[in-house]
């Protein structure tokens, strides 16, 4: 039986390569995307193409009842639900703190903590062996900026990460006796849309020139990590917060 996973913000970027290689290997995605659902139906075509199957499901995760609604639709396409990659998040203008207002600050919380902890809440009900679930695996996109801190770029972004890795933290242990594993995995600076969105196009290669590895790193070696984190090969996994930063 195909394994089943919603792969959160899979309309571009490492959502995107994530669903690929997860089509590649057999498994039903649902991939969600928030505004762009033409994109979303390109990934969607691509898992396709790669070899599994996929649905397109719309939501925002930093709402409770789009969240609801997307695993529903999940199970009501596949007929279960095995894993979760937790990956929609965003970036704003880099600026300190000082110069920060408090509809940013609130988004970057509703995104990227809020909608996380309502995903995995979800994930939980659902894959749980104590609420009839039959276990499963979630991994969390987090990021370097939460053990670098990003001053004067982002300390709102590196926080919000930060809870992400709390949360791999506590819920590792508090579902692993149901038979779920959760791991994060902490990009560096990946190629993909997220720095135009914070005003920097070409940040990832700029500042990924002046990594160890000298370049910035692409969606699929992220990707790579995440798939790798939810499969058997990754049993006895759980709790890790895994740098994809090139030794950043
Ligand atoms: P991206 O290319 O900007 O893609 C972001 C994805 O998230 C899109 O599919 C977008 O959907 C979706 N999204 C945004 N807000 C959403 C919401 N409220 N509800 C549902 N989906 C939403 O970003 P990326 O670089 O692939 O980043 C993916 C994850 O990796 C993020 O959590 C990010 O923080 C993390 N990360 C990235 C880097 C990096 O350098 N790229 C580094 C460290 C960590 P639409 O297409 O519909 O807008």
């Amino acid at each position: 039986m195909a394994k089943v996973v919603l792969i959160t913000g899979a309309s571009r970027g490492i959502g995107r390569a994530t669903a690929r290689l997860l089509g590649a290997q057999g498994w039903s995605v649902g991939v969600n995307y928030a505004h762009n659902v033409k994109a979303a139906q390109d990934t969607a075509a691509e898992v396709g193409r790669a070899g599994g199957h996929a649905r397109v499901i719309a939501g925002d995760v930093a709402q409770e009842a789009d969240v609801i609604a997307m695993f529903d639709a999940l199970e009501h396409a596949f007929g279960r639900v095995d894993a979760l990659v937790n990956n929609a998040g965003i970036v704003a203008p880099s600026m300190p703190l000082a110069d920060m207002d408090v509809t940013r600050l609130k988004r970057m919380f509703d995104v990227n903590v809020l909608g996380a902890y309502l995903c995995a809440r979800e994930a939980a009900r659902r894959m749980a062996k104590d609420r009839s679930g039959d276990g499963g695996a979630i991994v969390n996109v987090s990021s370097a900026a939460a053990r670098l801190g990003s001053p004067n770029e982002y300390v709102d972004y590196a926080g919000s990460k930060g809870a992400i890795d709390t949360m791999t933290i506590g819920l590792a242990k508090e579902l692993g006796p149901q038979g779920v594993r959760v791991n994060a995995v902490r990009p560096g600076l990946i190629d993909t849309d997220i720095h135009a969105s914070g005003g920097q196009p070409d940040r990832a290669a700029v500042l990924g020139s002046q990594t160890p590895l000298r370049r910035p790193g692409s969606a699929e070696e992220v990707a790579g990590a995440i798939v790798w984190l939810l499969s058997d090969a990754a049993s006895y996994v759980n709790g890790a917060l895994l740098d994809v930063a090139g030794g950043r």
